[in-house]
């Protein structure tokens, strides 16, 4: 039995999926604060309650056989870590030591846990490898490297078997269109692009045209949600076959696009024009971030089968099957 916390999220819920397509048995434990009971695969058991709360994680691990824990539940704005960063370091942090905590003392020691490239910071390479060094510009960032590094010194002193897997930008939808993204507030471009395509919104911004980039937009690696939850899938066989693991990992496709040619893409793939407002930089926005996936790619054989235009056109069935999102069909 795998236990996957914020299996109602966006991620989570892909990952749900795809373990239990694998013959995987799943608990999801999720306090639904961003996560929809919607999403949640109907094969798996669901308990609503918080990653925090001591006492119903004993529980789970006294009812279930847990072989190992997928952790999603975490806040991932990076405005609002700003604006509020000890509700970030609560939830993101603190909620995690006690869940490893508790894991320990039942003897769970296997541990996948969702980090991002938020923890490059602003790099400077062309292609960024988990060799880079790690400078978080935002609480979000900084959050998720602690637990990174927490990980790291649990694994030495208890024998705590991990695997971090840094997710440059998720996008996309499962195939059948049943599960998909719904943020609210939506900050994403992709699901803003469409969602203004659908006519939701009267135009998309795009934030800066003035970086040092070829078109002057953001550059950025987008990764198919089902790639990631698949790379879930072989970091959680690594966990079972290899006695102590102690990885990090990123998880992007290594082709970067710009905030114009998302926009174009989506244009393509939908056969509708977009209203394209441009605006000013929005804060904190590192102007290139790709990944080398080559470390996963090596290890584990983990090869994303969606480029940019796959990822749109997911999506798109997606949103156009939930133009209101999971709550209101
Ligand atoms: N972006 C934009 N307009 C929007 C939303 C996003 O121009 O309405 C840009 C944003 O500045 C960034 C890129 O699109 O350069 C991807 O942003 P997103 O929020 O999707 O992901 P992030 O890279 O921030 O994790």
């Amino acid at each position: 039995m795998i236990l996957i916390i914020g299996g109602a999220g966006y991620i989570g819920s892909h990952a749900v999926k795809a373990c239990i397509d694998k013959g995987y048995d799943v608990v999801v434990l999720d306090n639904l604060s961003t996560g929809h009971d919607q999403a949640v695969d109907p094969r798996a058991i669901f308990v609503k309650g918080n990653l925090g709360d001591e006492s119903l994680l004993k529980k789970i691990f006294l009812q279930h056989k847990i072989q190992a824990v997928m952790h999603f539940a975490a806040h991932s704005l990076v405005g609002e870590s700003v604006q509020e960063p000890l509700k970030y370091y609560d939830n993101n942090v603190s909620a995690t030591v006690t869940l490893i905590k508790e894991m320990l003392r039942h003897n769970v020691k296997r541990f996948i846990f969702s980090s991002t490239a938020a923890t490059y910071g602003i790099p400077d390479a062309e292609l960024i490898d988990e060799t880079c060094p790690t400078n978080p510009i935002n609480p979000y960032g900084r959050s998720k490297l602690m637990v990174e590094q927490m990980l790291d010194d649990a694994a030495k002193a208890y024998g705590l078997s991990y695997v971090s897997l840094r997710y440059f930008n998720a996008a996309g939808a499962d195939e059948s269109g049943k599960i998909g993204e719904d943020h609210d507030p939506e900050t994403h471009l992709i699901p803003l692009v469409l969602q203004h395509l659908l006519g939701k919104r009267e135009s998309i911004s795009v934030f800066g045209t003035d970086y040092d980039t070829p078109d002057g937009t953001c550059i950025r690696d987008y990764i198919h949600v089902t790639d990631l939850a698949d790379a879930h899938v072989l970091a959680l066989q690594q966990l079972l076959e290899e006695d102590q693991v102690a990885e990090v990992y990123n998880l992007g496709n290594g082709a970067g696009y710009s905030v114009k040619e998302v926009i174009e893409t989506c244009e393509k793939v939908t056969g509708l024009k977009a209203n394209v407002v441009i605006a000013d930089r929005r804060p904190g926005d590192p102007p290139r971030l790709v990944a080398s996936s080559e470390k996963i790619h090596n290890r584990l054989g983990w090869k994303p089968k969606y480029d940019l235009e796959a990822i749109i056109q997911t999506a798109w069935h997606w949103h156009k099957q939930h133009p209101n999102g999971y709550d209101k069909e």
